[in-house]
């Protein structure tokens, strides 16, 4: 288990000589695998001489919308032993600031448009655009663009230093929805054993035919790097490229391209099932949802408009390189609820988060797992490492769930996230499941509303289906006719539309702010 092979080395040995690897859904450019071999090496090369200067542990940061050239920056520095770091290109200024000031970049990949929200090169940070060429009004920074790169001749020789498996590959972020915002340092063998686990659970092989992938979850975000690392390092997919979701130019791409995986989060599927008429999907045969919980309606209502596709589930986290567990078949996710069956080379366990005791089936407590692809540790932050992974590699997920007689996950809620009434604690996610349930309701989101006497109290915000007038009171007694008293509803508003971040969850922080600022 402790060759000496980095995610390059992997590539090399999966050449998938006719196959294309990337393709442009915008503009139509494809690379085919020797192309971006080739390219990958060359980039190497020129990323390791100056003035780039790019060594084994320093960190080069990627800030870029969805690309084909994301995929070429990422191998590349990877190869040299340099640790990527990604930001979203939503993000403010002042969050990339804080971003850079603490992973400490020498080198940046990102687009012409992105660049003024990089700090002021003052630091030495030296800039790759990802652009065809430079001009004469670039600024200083930008000493080369990934074209440039990309064409240098390739020199093995370069890469001098060794890299291995224990090596820290990538430093993301994880997407800051229940606090700050932390640095995820996972090594090659993460990432090698996530792009080997969803082969393997997703049945995508690709033996005797290829899958053309499409990219549309942020490559930014964990979810978005490993489906990218999972076609080009490991089954030779065809990686479809879409700089950004919307719903027409995804339907075009799967369309045009033969997509026949695609990777998605709940809000999309949303959008496909809430489609009048059910939408031309070509080869499409398998979806992938991940990120955040999908409710039976939204299983039932896409089997029943796309029996063709078969639906599959991720859960996971950031902490462990994406998926922790996973659905694989159209039979498992009919267990309506289920996260699905524990990752291959996983251990878990189920544990009570007052007492740190290990729990029996169907108990609900703290979900901790262990494997190959658990992060390394948080970056420059032994406290919050130590309470996240035990000393013998336990990660602690954050997650209250349980898991049934059969090995079946179930998500009850995230920890930090229970609202707090009297002594008790009530779980968001289930009242969303269940207001989701009402035929009027088209989305929801529960959040904790602060209250001088009883702690807090469940406020549900509802997004109601067109032409419903279904009130607040009516909504809040379909609640307490099904659930026990402290979990009712006791306020309720209406929206427009819920807030929700790039991986699909409810940007609960937001709402608690729009209620309480009301106060
Ligand atoms: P932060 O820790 O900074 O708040 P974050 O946890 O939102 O960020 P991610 O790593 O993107 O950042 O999210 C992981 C979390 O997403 C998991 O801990 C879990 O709560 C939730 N999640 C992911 N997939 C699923 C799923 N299939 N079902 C339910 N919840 C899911």
């Amino acid at each position: 288990a402790d060759r000496d092979l980095d995610v390059v080395a992997f590539l090399a040995s999966r050449r998938h000589a006719g196959t294309v690897a990337l393709v442009d859904a915008a503009t139509g450019r494809r690379v085919t695998f020797p192309e971006l071999w080739r390219a990958v090496a060359s980039a190497a090369t020129a990323l390791a001489a100056p003035p780039l200067s790019l060594r084994k542990g320093h960190v080069a940061l990627i800030l870029s919308p969805n690309s084909v050239h994301f995929p070429v920056a990422a191998l590349a520095a990877m190869s040299l032993g340099a640790v990527i770091t990604t930001a979203n290109p939503l993000n403010t200024p002042a969050e990339i600031a804080k971003q850079v000031a603490d992973a400490r970049p020498v080198v940046a990949f990102t687009t012409r448009d992105l660049l003024p929200k990089l700090p002021a090169a003052g630091d030495g940070l030296r800039v790759v655009l990802l652009e065809p060429e430079r001009l004469p009004s670039d600024p200083a920074a930008v000493v080369a663009t990934i074209e440039e790169i990309s064409a240098t001749p390739p020199d093995p020789a370069r890469r001098r230093d060794r890299v291995t498996q224990d090596d820290p590959a990538t430093l993301l972020y994880s997407s800051g929805t229940t606090g700050p915002s932390k640095g995820v340092v996972a090594t090659h063998r993460s990432l090698i054993s996530m792009v080997q686990i969803i082969m393997t659970r997703f049945r995508l092989e690709g033996a005797d035919r290829t899958e053309a992938f499409l990219c549309t979850v942020p490559m930014f975000h964990v979810y978005g790097l490993v489906a990218f690392a999972t076609g080009l390092l490991g089954c030779g997919a065809t990686i479809v490229v879409l700089s950004k979701y919307e719903l027409p130019e995804m339907l075009r791409a799967i369309n045009e391209y033969g997509v026949t995986y695609l990777p998605l989060v709940p809000p999309i599927l949303v959008a496909m099932v809430a489609h009048p008429k059910p939408l031309p999907l070509g080869q499409l045969r398998k979806v992938l949802s991940g990120g955040a919980p999908l409710s039976k309606e939204l299983i039932e209502g896409f089997r029943e408009k796309y029996p063709q596709v078969e639906i599959l589930q991720g859960y996971g986290l950031t902490e462990s390189t994406a998926i922790g567990a996973s659905t694989d078949s159209a039979e498992e996710s009919r267990r309506y609820g289920t996260a699905g069956l524990l990752s291959p080379n996983t251990e878990a366990k189920i544990v009570d988060p007052e007492t740190g005791e290990a729990l029996p089936v169907n108990r609900t407590g703290e979900l901790w797992i262990r494997g190959p692809y658990v992060m390394k540790g948080y970056f420059k932050n032994p406290e919050a490492t130590q309470s996240t992974v035990t000393p013998d590699g336990w990660l602690k997920t954050g997650d209250l769930c349980y898991i049934d007689e059969d090995g079946y996950l179930f998500v009850v809620d995230r920890l930090k996230e229970l609202i707090k009434y009297k002594g008790y604690q009530v779980p968001p996610a289930e009242l969303e499941a269940l207001l989701l349930t009402h035929p009027e309701i088209a989305d929801v989101a529960v959040i904790p509303f602060p209250d001088r006497e009883v702690g807090q109290f469940p406020m549900a915000y509802v997004v109601r289906k067109k032409g419903s007038n279904l009130s607040e009171r009516e909504i809040m007694e379909f609640v307490a006719k099904q659930v026990a008293p402290y979990k009712k509803v006791r306020k309720v508003a209406f929206v427009a539309e819920i807030p929700k971040n790039a991986s699909g969850k409810i940007l609960r922080k937001d709402l608690i702010k729009l209620a309480t600022s009301k106060l």
